[in-house]
């Protein structure tokens, strides 16, 4: 978690590598990692770094990814599942 925001991936989707690589493609500030094991990584220096972009939660099923702005009373980029 960062100090503005906290990214969220549901275990179902960080747990599948074909998900996994297309955060890693999408994100423009890096902050989903590919572990060696194919699992998910967020990497808690970069996640500071969202541009609220939203590019994490159109790659992805809905309830997969939420992006939550801390600053903003715990508001949350995401879709309805
Ligand atoms: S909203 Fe954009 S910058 Fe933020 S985590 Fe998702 S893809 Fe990355």
């Amino acid at each position: 978690m960062g100090l503005f925001i906290e990214v969220q991936v549901a275990p179902e989707a960080s747990s599948k590598p074909a998900v996994v690589k297309k955060l890693v493609e999408v994100c423009p500030v890096n902050i989903f990692g590919e572990r060696e094991d194919g699992g998910l990584d967020i990497i808690e220096s970069n996640v500071d770094e969202c541009t609220l972009c939203e590019l994490c939660l159109d790659a992805t099923e809905p309830g997969a990814v939420r992006v939550i702005k801390l600053y903003d009373q715990g508001q949350a980029l995401e879709r309805s599942a």
